[in-house]
Parts: C-alpha cells; structure tokens; sequence
C-alpha cells in the first residue's frame, strides 16, 4: 500500500477547488494499491482556500521552527500545515506505508522543489511540510513527476 496526493487521484481537494488527476495515481487508487490523502484539508485547511506558501525556507525549516508557511493574504499557516503532515504519517503508520507519490512543488506535498514564498512561481530546493515528515519517519517519497 502506498500514499498519494489526493488531488492526483482527481479530488477536489487542490486550493482552488479542483484537483490535478493523474491516470497512473487513479488507477493505482481504483486497484486498492493507494490511500487519497490531502495534508492541507487534514490540517484543517478549508476548501477552496487562498494559495500559500513556505516563507523563506522549506518543509525541513518549517519543522525545524526555522521559517513559518503563509497565506498570500499574510496569515501563517505553520499550524494547520504541520497538523496536516501529522495526521499523513499517523495514516501512513496506520497501514505500514513506506511509500509515497505526491505532487510536485506543493508547500505540502511538494518533493525536490517547492516555491519560494513569493508567489510569483519560483522554485527553490526542498521539500513541502507533509514530504519532509515523511522522509524523516524512512518513508519514500517521489513527485508525480518522476
Ligand atoms: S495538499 Fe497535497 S493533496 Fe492537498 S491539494 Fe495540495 S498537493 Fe494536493
């Protein structure tokens, strides 16, 4: 069993209401091989919500209380950011998953590269809150995209 974003398996869950379906996570998912998982809407998030992004730093940063998570509207978000990613790794010990696929450049979910808290599209190196937690519990995490 693995662990995918839940709006690659094409839920609604993404900031603005839609998702990003994917047809290899939804067939992964229609074969019971993947758990649908949102770490924004499992931290409390609300659906659609403003964008939001890691300020000045990356997931690990996050985790290490070395930077905080934004909304554009300047609201911090740490909280309900770190609260998602928790409740993603009790799901994950939940069901002895030691793999995990998640979207690409997510404050979240985001592996590799994630933006740099500008909202103005620009990556930066690092990983999103949830793919650090994970990664940090010996769970393998990849992007959608590899
Ligand atoms: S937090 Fe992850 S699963 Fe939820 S919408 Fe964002 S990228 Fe998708």
């Amino acid at each position: 069993m693995i662990i995918v974003s839940a709006c690659l398996a094409g839920i609604d869950c993404k900031y603005n209401g839609g998702n990003n379906a994917d047809d290899r996570i939804i067939e992964l998912v229609s074969k019971g091989q993947a758990i649908p998982v949102c770490p924004e809407q499992l931290g409390g998030c609300p659906t659609p919500r403003l964008k939001t992004e890691i300020a000045g730093g990356s997931g690990a940063d996050v985790l290490d209380s070395k930077c905080s998570v934004v909304r554009e509207d300047g609201r911090d978000m740490t909280e309900e950011f770190i609260k998602g990613a928790q409740e993603v790794l009790k799901i994950a010990k939940l069901l002895n998953v030691k793999k995990a696929i998640l979207k690409s450049k997510s404050p979240s979910c985001g592996y590799g590269k994630v933006y740099d808290g500008t909202f103005s599209g620009r990556l930066i190196d690092g990983n999103g809150v949830t793919s650090e937690l994970l990664l940090r519990n010996d769970i393998e995490v990849i992007s959608e995209k590899h």
